[in-house]
């Protein structure tokens, strides 16, 4: 960059997306490394609006971006259109030349970027940028282990940056809209009652959040990361997916964790898959799954979204998912291999289901999740195993404490008669899943 260009701006502007923390913020850094005032702004593109869940979040998660800023002399500035239109007028408003960011990998927000002039995109959601990794012959992986063993084999990822005390403010600040005009909370309170005691969405939450799991859960992870009836994982994915924390940071603060770490490169894969492959949120990577015989039946699609099946472990995911915002990964992975595989319906309908209501709803680890479930995706669960959701529930939660804490019903005898039949005949829907899968082949 010429230091004369530089030189007849009178600010730059920061453009926050998916990355509303302070500190190990490579993009930021540039553009305080102008010496200029910082405009930050945050956009309410309705190309890149998340679901209903995840709008809470973002929510509480802008107000604390805010207060930060507060605190090092700066302010959020927010804005409500397209992404180019806005970011053009805001660099008319105030002087500023160059527009700050860091990457993203979702088509929506690639896309977005093709269209705004003046843009220096400097890191992403990340550790390692998704061009840097490839096969010996330089295409590109379609399998975790051999891409890991690349990821590891790389020089280590950037040692994390800390969060710089003052940003330059402008001498004159362009209007900002109202957060509450926005409307970003459920219109349902009952829905989002409980979250407040449940989350603390926002950089100091995240922090938080890292540090009780450091204290309480990250030495058993390895044993209790699949018990869903103990508090044995990190619970910081939605914190991950705004960037509220760096997967740097949470990289360098988890050495030694080989365990957690390995999951934290399945996040990596699955950013580093929607990269290379945008088609993943839409279509099955194996191609003939196009044309698997999938069902449409709403009656049992509104029975595994409200938690009625009949099969206590699905149920109780999947009122978690609605009570809390949260769903256990084991049993994320029973519940889609019920809907795809027992019921047998398509896997975008249960993507579309979290993508709106989990707070930590994410594009790519969702997509490439439920692939892996359905057994279409490039790697995934064969779609011949098929979880049995009575034994995975013994097996995971053995005392039923995870059952009982989301299916009342089943909490005493009086009650159990409430509780619904079995939608399906286990082995029934099991022998027409197979018989599906063989006429695919
Ligand atoms: P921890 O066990 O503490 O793991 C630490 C971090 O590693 C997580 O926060 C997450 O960022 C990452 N991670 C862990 N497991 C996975 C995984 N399998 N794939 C990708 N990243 C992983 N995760 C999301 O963040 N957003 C989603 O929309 C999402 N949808 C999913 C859908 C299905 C069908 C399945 C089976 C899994 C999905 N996951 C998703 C992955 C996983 O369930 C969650 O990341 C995890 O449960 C979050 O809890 P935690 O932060 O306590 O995880």
């Amino acid at each position: 960059m010429h230091a004369s260009y530089i030189g007849c701006m009178s600010s730059v502007i920061y453009w926050f997306r998916q990355d509303l923390r302070l500190s190990d913020l490579t993009a930021l850094e540039a553009a305080l490394a102008t010496g200029l005032p910082v405009v930050p702004v945050y956009i309410d593109d309705p190309a890149t609006r998340p679901g209903a869940a995840a709008c809470w979040w973002l929510h509480h998660s802008l107000q604390s971006l805010d207060r930060s800023l507060r605190a090092r002399g700066s302010r959020l500035i927010l804005r409500q259109g397209h992404s180019a239109e806005i970011l053009a007028r805001l660099c008319a408003e105030t002087g500023a030349g160059l527009v700050f960011a860091s990457r993203s990998h979702e088509p929506s927000g690639r896309r977005i970027e093709r269209g705004i002039r003046n843009l220096r995109l400097v890191g992403g959601p990340s550790l390692f940028h998704p061009d840097q990794i490839k096969t010996q012959t330089g295409g590109t992986y379609g399998v975790y282990t051999p891409f890991v063993r690349n990821c590891l084999a790389r020089a280590a990822p950037n040692p994390p940056v800390s969060a710089t005390t003052r940003i330059p403010a402008p001498a004159l600040w362009p209007r900002s809209e109202e957060l509450a005009a926005w409307n970003l909370c459920p219109r349902r309170p009952d829905w989002a009652a409980g979250w407040d005691n449940l989350w603390q969405p926002g950089e100091p939450g995240a922090i938080a959040a890292l540090q009780r799991f450091k204290v309480r859960a990250i030495q058993h992870y390895d044993t209790d990361r699949d018990r869903p009836d103990r508090l044995g994982t990190s619970r910081l994915s939605a914190h991950l997916h705004w960037g509220e924390i760096s997967p740097n940071q949470l990289w360098y603060a988890t050495q030694g964790a080989d365990k957690f770490q390995a999951e934290i490169l399945w996040r990596e894969f699955a950013l580093y898959l929607l990269w290379h492959r945008p088609e993943l949120p839409d279509r099955c990577l194996r191609p003939e799954f196009e044309r698997f015989g999938w069902r449409d039946d709403p009656p049992a699609l509104a029975a595994w979204q409200q938690g009625r099946t009949g099969f206590p472990i699905v149920d109780a995911g999947m009122r978690e998912l609605w009570q809390t915002g949260f769903m256990h990964n084991r049993v994320r992975m029973i519940v889609a291999s019920f809907l795809t595989k027992h019921l047998l319906l398509p896997w975008q309908q249960g993507a579309a289901w979290f993508m709106e209501t989990l707070l930590d709803a994410d594009l790519a680890a969702n997509a490439a999740n439920w692939q892996w479930a359905a057994g279409c995706g490039v790697e995934a669960q064969p779609f011949f195993r098929i979880f049995n959701p009575v034994i995975q529930g013994r097996k995971f939660d053995p005392d039923g404490v995870y059952v009982r804490r989301f299916v009342p019903e089943l909490r005493g005898q009086a009650g159990a008669a409430a509780y619904p039949p079995p939608l399906v005949d286990l082995a029934a829907a099991r022998a027409r899943a197979l018989a599906e899968f063989a006429r695919l082949r």
